[in-house]
């Protein structure tokens, strides 16, 4: 288990007890939506509402300790950051599977081509997962 409350010190942040529990959450989840999430967290506060969720989830993300990922057809989700990945969508069964690769290459061809500067990228691909495609 990564050891968040040091993370979180390191990025000025308090480790709450509420904090705590959504990045164990996110962790175990690997991504998650924010409805799914509230689920998971109120068995262990049941006192949060969806709105202070959401308010830690956008402090977590400003401090890139987690990660929003958006999809296409889907709720945002989010992860905790990790390091830098492409994500592959299964398009039968919905699952998000993370592909750790270096796109640095791919990155610097855009931006020498377009003489764009870019500062973030959200690489997904869109397609049937592995389980889907050897199910008969
Ligand atoms: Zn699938
Ligand atoms: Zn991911």
């Amino acid at each position: 288990m990564t050891d968040f409350k040091t993370i979180l010190q390191h990025k000025d942040l308090k480790a709450t007890h509420q904090r705590l529990v959504i990045l164990e959450e996110l962790e175990k989840a690997k991504h998650i939506d924010i409805d799914k999430l509230y689920n998971l967290v109120i068995s262990s506060c049941p006192t949060l509402s969806k709105a202070t969720l959401y308010r830690n989830l956008n402090e977590l993300v400003s401090k890139d300790i987690i990660t929003e990922v958006k999809v296409a057809n889907q709720k945002n989700m989010y992860e905790t950051t990790k390091l830098p990945h492409i994500h592959l969508i299964c398009k039968k069964c919905g699952s998000i599977e993370d592909e750790v690769i270096d796109t640095t290459f791919l990155l610097n061809e855009v931006s020498k081509h377009r003489n764009f500067q870019i500062e973030a990228s959200s690489i997904s691909l869109s397609g049937i997962c592995e389980k889907c495609l050897t199910k008969v």
